[in-house]
């Protein structure tokens, strides 16, 4: 037996739904491995890995909203809680990264005895950036409401783009630090959708477990799907591998560091030690010598 393809048998994968007869609009994601490729990259704290596996897998199905192959999505979180902020961006062909502006919170669990996102966030604002190659950007910000992540795009949903949604992700971390389990959905009225689909939906939502114990159950997406979309009549449009991907490269940081100003290029140079920026998404190192700051120079 190959034990290294079993346990990666199940990769990370979107699925993308319509139900009654398209007044429903409805996303599932099952994010294990981006979260940990995150943790590992990040060396992150349980409940940082709960907060930024969230926002990934939030990322992910937000992504995949966007049309064109060379749009992009942003999520900010900026508070005062010890986490103080994260970032993910995402296309909409399922490569998606981010990082903690702190990776190290360690804090009790709350009162449910589970990973305390809600206090590591803190209060603050989300901001959803969606970059489609206009001219300006579409920008919509949002007062967190409870840090916990979902409820905020829940309400950002409703808020800034008049969509009622219902947004649920979990990530369940195991003993080891490692990810156990990471996902989420997103679900959204179509203004079409009549009386009767808002409250089967209602209902199917208020006995909903926790994500976490759903995908622990060995739930898929699509049968994550099947359970918030009992009774109408769900359709699977498309599944969509995601995963987490950074694109950086030398020569990207390289044009990133000669937008600074040619006087700190130059205290560089006079420093005449060799300097080191990493990749704020994947911790990638890049070294640039002084002969090549020197020809940054202009
Ligand atoms: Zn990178």
């Amino acid at each position: 037996m190959n034990q290294q393809i079993k346990k990666d048998a199940v990769k990370d994968y979107m699925v993308r739904a319509t139900a009654a007869e398209g007044s429903v609009r409805a996303f599932a994601v099952t994010s294990v491995q981006m979260t940990e490729q995150a943790r590992l990259y990040h060396h992150m704290s349980p409940v940082i890995s709960a907060a930024l596996g969230r926002l990934l897998a939030a990322g992910a199905m937000m992504g995949a909203m966007m049309k064109g192959s060379e749009d992009l999505l942003t999520l900010q979180i900026m508070s005062d809680g010890p986490a103080k902020g994260l970032v993910v961006t995402a296309d909409a062909s399922g490569h998606v990264k981010g990082y903690p502006k702190v990776a190290d919170v360690d804090l009790p669990a709350n009162a449910m005895g589970k990973l305390d996102v809600g206090t590591a966030v803190g209060g603050g604002i989300l901001r959803v950036i969606r970059d489609m190659g206009l001219k300006e950007p579409y920008i919509g910000t949002t007062q967190l409401q409870t840090g916990e992540i979902a409820e905020d795009l829940t309400y950002y949903f409703a808020s800034s783009e008049q969509t009622p949604s219902s947004v649920g992700l979990g990530v369940l971390v195991d003993t080891d630090c490692s990810i156990r389990q990471a996902g989420g959905f997103i679900l959204q009225l179509m203004p079409q959708a009549g009386d009767e689909v808002i409250a089967q939906l209602e209902k199917n939502i208020s006995g909903l477990r926790p994500v976490t114990d759903m995908l622990e159950q060995g739930l898929t997406p699509e049968n994550l799907l099947e359970e918030l979309l009992k009774g109408l009549h769900v359709e699977i449009i498309d599944r969509m591998p995601v995963a987490f991907a950074c694109g950086c490269s030398k020569e990207r940081v390289q044009r990133a560091l000669a937008g600074i100003s040619q006087k700190d290029l130059q205290s560089m140079v006079d420093d005449g030690e060799p300097i080191e920026i990493k990749c704020q998404f994947c911790n990638t190192a890049y070294s640039f010598d002084v002969e090549e700051l020197k020809n940054m120079l202009k």
